[in-house]
């Protein structure tokens, strides 16, 4: 990279920071925009973007992915950042962010539909939990990965992982943790 040279992931990064200034002063969302760090994955290639939670520094970072912004419209891509701002916002809340009821009322109100951020739909995804890895995995079956991710590591930086039940967005990252999820949700599951 020359010096002063803008790139597609400056523009993308400075669109979405004003996007999300927009959307925050139309909206009663109250998120602390000072506190949200953005970031640009150049990997990723299944998903549009993600929304991590560092809770000792009390820091959600947005990642938004470079393919996604070459590939959608404007339009579509800022719906995936509308979708990540919900989950800052969770973060920031309440500690913790899925797709649950809290997370679909409060997409409706920004427009931004709850599996935005995701090319495909699996039943569960598996997701790392180290700050610098955004390895993810679907899963469509209940596999021992998803049922006892404690007894395996990420595929990339060999760092714990969490399983999201993606239609309700529990999650967990243990085999009782799966146990309570599956007999918390009943017939949803
Ligand atoms: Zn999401
Ligand atoms: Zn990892």
């Amino acid at each position: 990279m020359s010096d002063g040279e803008y790139t597609i992931d400056d523009e993308l990064l400075a669109r979405a920071r004003i996007h999300a200034r927009e959307v925050i002063d139309e909206s009663d969302l109250e998120i602390d925009l000072e506190s949200i760090e953005w970031a640009v994955s150049t990997r990723a290639k299944r998903r549009a973007g993600a929304c991590r939670w560092d809770g000792d520094r009390g820091v959600a970072t947005i990642v938004l992915t470079r393919r996604a912004y070459e590939r959608y419209d404007w339009s579509a891509f800022a719906v995936v950042v509308r979708h990540e701002l919900v989950h800052a916002w969770e973060f920031q809340q309440f500690g913790e962010s899925g797709h649950g009821p809290r997370f679909r009322e409060r997409a409706a109100e920004l427009e931004a539909p709850r599996h935005c951020h995701s090319f495909t739909e699996p039943r569960y995804v598996l997701c790392c939990l180290e700050a610098d890895c955004d390895w993810r995995a679907d899963r469509h079956r209940a596999s021992a990965p998803v049922r006892s991710p404690e007894r395996y590591r990420c595929g990339v930086c060999g760092g714990t992982y969490a399983v999201e039940h993606v239609d309700s967005g529990r999650t967990w990252t243990t085999a009782s943790g799966y146990g309570g999820a599956k007999s918390a949700l009943g017939e949803r599951w």
